[in-house]
C-alpha cells in the first residue's frame, strides 16, 4: 500500500523539481516527487547561468546585477516582473554552488565558468553568465548529472514515484491540500495529500498543439520541431482549473537549427522530436550568422542576432522559413572560431561540439536530403526551389559587402562576414526548434501561485518553465544558461518556501 500523506508533493522531477525536492528536504519536509515519465536525469542541462558563482569568482567574472536586470527587462520590452529578475540574480549562485559542492564534486565533476562569452553590439549584447558542468577529464557534453541530483534527493529522504501523472489539484477551504494522480502503468487513480503544499515543476506546453494554437499560434507556424517532448501543459491546465493566473502573452526558447525538406509548408509541419536519440533535422550550424535569405531568395535581415530573431524576421516573410547559404570554406575551423558564437552553439571553443562534428552533421543531413550541395549558385537555387536570379543577385551583393568589409545593407559586423564565392556551395531550408515554452503561471517572489485577482492561492507553488513573469517573447540566449538557471534557482527557492 503506497503512502498517501506527505508535507509537500512536487510534480516533475527535472531541473526545477529536483532542486525543489532537495531544498524542501534540507528544510525538514517529508517530500514526494512524482513524474509522469520513467526518469528525468537527462533533462538537466549543462549550461547554467548565474552571477558570482564560486566558479565565476575563480575566473574573476564580475557581472553588474543592475546592468543585467536592466538588459533582461529591456530585451523583454518591460513585459516581465523585475522583482522576479532580481530574485533570480540574487539567488542564482546559490543554486550553481549547491550543485557544484553537493552534486558534481562528490563525483569528480565541477562547474567551470565560460568567461569569454562576452560580446557587445547593440543587437548582440552578451553576458558571461554561463557555468558549464564539466567532467573530471575536462569534457563538457552529455554529463547526465541530473541522475546525481536525483540520487542526492533520495539520500536526503525524498521519495520518487515515476510514471505517475498529476491530473488535478485538490482544494479545501481555498487551500491546495493535495493532488489527484494516475499511475500510468496500472491506470489507477489515487489522491495524495500534502500538508504544506504542492509545487508544480511541470515545464511548458510545446508538444500540445491545441495549447500552442491557443497560446502561441505564431510559434506553431515558425517552429518546425518541438524538442521538449514531454511538455503537454498538463500542470498548467491543473493550476488554471483552480483559478491560477497565467501570462497572457507567449514566451519561448527557440533554436534556429531546424532543417526541413524543400517545399515544406510551415503551417502544417510540426514534428515532436523524441530526443534522445532521434534529433530529426538538427543543423547545428543554423545558429551561425552566415548568409540567410527568404524563400524569394532575397536577404532580409542582419543574421548576427539572438537565435530566435531569425524566426521572428522570417515570420514577416512568405512561407515563414528561410534558406541558409554557405560554402565548404565557411565551415572551416578558422571561420567557425571567428564567429565567436555563445552558449551551446559555440564550436571550437573549450567544450561542446568541434568543427569536425558540425561538418559530419552537415554530411548526414546531405544524405537525408535536408541539406543541398551544388557547384554553382544557379544549381543550388534550383535544388532549394528559390528564384535563381534573386539568389544570384543576393549572393553577388553579399560578396561585394564582404569584399568592402562593410555590410551596407544590414549592418552585420565585419568579423561575421564571410565570402560565398567558392564551390562547393551548401544550402538548407531552416526554421525553428522549440526547446520550451516559457510563459507560465504568475508567481510571487516566494514562488507562490497567484489567482487572477493577484491573491496567493495558499498551498500552491510553481517553478521553472510552468511559472511565468520572467520571460516574454524571445529568449535572451545571450545570457547563456538562463532557462536552466531560472528552473534550478526558483525550484530551490520554492522548496525552501513551501517547507517553511
Ligand atoms: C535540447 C535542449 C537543450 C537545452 N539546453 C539548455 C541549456 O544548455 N541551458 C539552458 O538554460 N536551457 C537549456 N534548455 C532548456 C531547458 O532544458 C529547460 O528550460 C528546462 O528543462 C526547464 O526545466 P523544468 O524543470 O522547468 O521543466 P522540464 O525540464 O520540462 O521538466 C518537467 C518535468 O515535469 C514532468 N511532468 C510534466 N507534466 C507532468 C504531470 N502532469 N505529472 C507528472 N509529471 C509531469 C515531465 O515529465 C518532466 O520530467 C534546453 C532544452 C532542450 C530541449
Amino acid at each position: 500500500m503506497k503512502k498517501t500523506n506527505y508535507d509537500i508533493i512536487i510534480v516533475g522531477a527535472s531541473n526545477a523539481g529536483g532542486m525543489a525536492a532537495a531544498s524542501a528536504a534540507e528544510n525538514g519536509a517529508k517530500v514526494l516527487v512524482i513524474d509522469k515519465m520513467k526518469s528525468a536525469g537527462y533533462l538537466y542541462r549543462d549550461t547554467i547561468a548565474s552571477i558570482h558563482s564560486k566558479a565565476q569568482q575563480k575566473k574573476n567574472v564580475d557581472i553588474d546585477r543592475n546592468e543585467l536586470v536592466n538588459f533582461l527587462s529591456t530585451f523583454a520590452q518591460g513585459n516581465v516582473d523585475e522583482r522576479l529578475l532580481y530574485t533570480w540574480v540574487d539567488h542564482s549562485s546559490e543554486a550553481v554552488d549547491w550543485l557544484d559542492d553537493q552534486v558534481l564534486q562528490p563525483h569528480g565533476a565541477y562547474m567551470q565558468s565560460t568567461s569569454d562569452a562576452h560580446y557587445e553590439t547593440e543587437r548582440n549584447h552578451a553576458f558571461p553568465t554561463g557555468n558549464e558542468v564539466t567532467a573530471a577529464d575536462g569534457a563538457y557534453w552529455e554529463m547526465g548529472y541530473g541522475n546525481w541530483v536525483i540520487e542526492k534527493d533520495e539520500q536526503l529522504g525524498v521519495e520518487f514515484r515515476w510514471q505517475t501523472k498529476l491530473e488535478h489539484l485538490v482544494v479545501k477551504d481555498g487551500r491546495v491540500v493535495g493532488a489527484v494522480v494516475r499511475d500510468t502503468k496500472t491506470n489507477q487513480q489515487t489522491t495524495i495529500s500534502a500538508n504544506k503544499g504542492v509545487i508544480l515543476c511541470t515545464g511548458g506546453y510545446g508538444t500540445n498543439q491545441a495549447l500552442m494554437q491557443k497560446w502561441n499560434p505564431v510559434g506553431l507556424k515558425t517552429n518546425m520541431y518541438s524538442d521538449g517532448q514531454r511538455d503537454d501543459g498538463s500542470g498548467l491546465v491543473a493550476a488554471l482549473e483552480v483559478g491560477a493566473a497565467k501570462d497572457e502573452e507567449p514566451a519561448s526558447i527557440v533554436f534556429n537549427r531546424a532543417a526541413v525538406p524543400v517545399g515544406t509548408n510551415a503551417k502544417d509541419f510540426y514534428e515532436i522530436d523524441m530526443t534522445p536519440p532521434d534529433d530529426p533535422g538538427y543543423l547545428w550550424l543554423g545558429s551561425y550568422p552566415m548568409l540567410k535569405v527568404n524563400l524569394n531568395g532575397q536577404r532580409f535581415f542582419n543574421e548576427s542576432a539572438p537565435y530566435q530573431f531569425q524566426m521572428n524576421a522570417a515570420s514577416k516573410q512568405p512561407g515563414y522559413l528561410s534558406a541558409m547559404i554557405w560554402t565548404e570554406a565557411t565551415m572551416t575551423d578558422k571561420f567557425l572560431k571567428q564567429y565567436h558564437t555563445l552558449g551551446c552553439s559555440r564550436l571550437n571553443f573549450p567544450g561542446i561540439f568541434t568543427g569536425d562534428e558540425a561538418r559530419s552533421e552537415v554530411q548526414d543531413r546531405l544524405k537525408e536530403g535536408l541539406v543541398q550541395k551544388a557547384d554553382t549558385i544557379e544549381e543550388l537555387a534550383a535544388k532549394l526551389n528559390l528564384p535563381v536570379k534573386n539568389l544570384e543577385n543576393s549572393v553577388q551583393q553579399y560578396n561585394a559587402n564582404v569584399k568592402a568589409g562593410k555590410d551596407t545593407d544590414f549592418g552585420k559586423e565585419a568579423s561575421r562576414l564571410e565570402p560565398v564565392d567558392q564551390a562547393p556551395y551548401y544550402g538548407a531550408i531552416v526554421g525553428g526548434r522549440l526547446l520550451a515554452t516559457l510563459d507560465g503561471l504568475r508567481v510571487t517572489t516566494k514562488m507562490e501561485v497567484v489567482n487572477t485577482a493577484d491573491d496567493v492561492i495558499p498551498g500552491l507553488y510553481a517553478a521553472g518553465n510552468c511559472s511565468g513573469g520572467f520571460f516574454w517573447g524571445s529568449y535572451p540566449d545571450h545570457v547563456p544558461g538562463l532557462t536552466a538557471s531560472h528552473a534550478l534557482t526558483f525550484g530551490r527557492l520554492a522548496g525552501q518556501y513551501a517547507a517553511e
